[in-house]
């Protein structure tokens, strides 16, 4: 059984939150900020509570209550398990605008995010620049030992673990399990912004990400054009043979 389950980006601009589930994978397509719903709760120097983050996004309907996809230190603060193992096999991700990866800071490192190098890279800026954790999670209520062998309690940067981020390139399609997938680009407003086209075990799902058909690089949008056209070829002659 193949599903699509929307915990964002109906009837919104942006924030993207969709799950597929297909056999025994778990993809996350995006996992974005959406700026209506933050906006009804949030301003510029009132947002979510740091290490209690879980607990207001929950409670305002902003992120969905999936056990095992949150990152274990927040989840485990505010009771909302973290000892059990993760269902999600990781997160494609089609471009680093904030109302498509914003949440990623929220989830487990050990959730592998498929992007685009220049998608990384832009991430890896966030956090050189802010206080963001996409690329390196800054583990909190941690117990470790220091430099002189003294237990001490992990605060600020001390205790880091890098996400587990895997680069795709353009049109070279990849497994992840049983889905396959394969990355195409199109133009926007940000470099590097790919469409998805699944092959599940019950059919495609295509995801256009964000798009344009004007700008620079419009003519890129002919890849994907030109695949989605061949596909639907190939599905019309089939249906006539069966
Ligand atoms: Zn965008």
């Amino acid at each position: 059984m193949t599903s699509i389950t929307f915990h964002g980006g109906v009837n919104d601009i942006g924030g993207n939150k969709f799950l597929v589930r297909d056999k025994n994978t778990t993809l996350l397509m995006d996992f974005g900020m959406s700026f209506s719903e933050e906006g009804q709760f949030f301003s510029q120097f009132m947002g979510a509570r740091g290490s209690n983050a879980l607990t207001d996004m929950f409670e305002l309907g902003i992120l969905p209550k999936i056990k095992g996809m949150y990152r274990r230190d927040y989840a485990k603060h505010v009771g909302f398990g973290g000892d059990e193992e993760t269902e999600v096999d990781g997160v494609l991700l089609t471009h680093a605008h904030v109302d498509h990866c914003a949440y990623i800071p929220y989830l487990r490192p050990d959730i592998p995010i498929y992007c685009s190098e220049e998608s990384k890279l832009i991430m890896q800026n966030f956090d050189e620049t802010g206080t963001d954790q996409y690329l390196t999670m800054k583990e909190k209520f941690k117990i470790y030992e220091n430099k002189k062998g003294e237990i001490s309690r992990a605060i600020g940067d001390k205790v880091k673990i890098p996400r587990v981020i895997k680069t795709f390139q353009s049109g070279e399609k990849f497994n992840i399990d049983s889905i396959n997938v394969n990355p195409l680009p199109v133009d926007h407003s940000l470099p590097s912004v790919h469409a998805f086209i699944l092959e599940t075990s019950q059919g495609m799902i295509g995801n256009t990400a964000d798009l344009r058909f004007h700008g620079r690089r419009s003519k890129i949008l002919k890849s994907l054009l030109m695949y989605v056209i061949e596909l639907m070829r190939k599905r019309s002659s089939h249906n006539v043979i069966a």
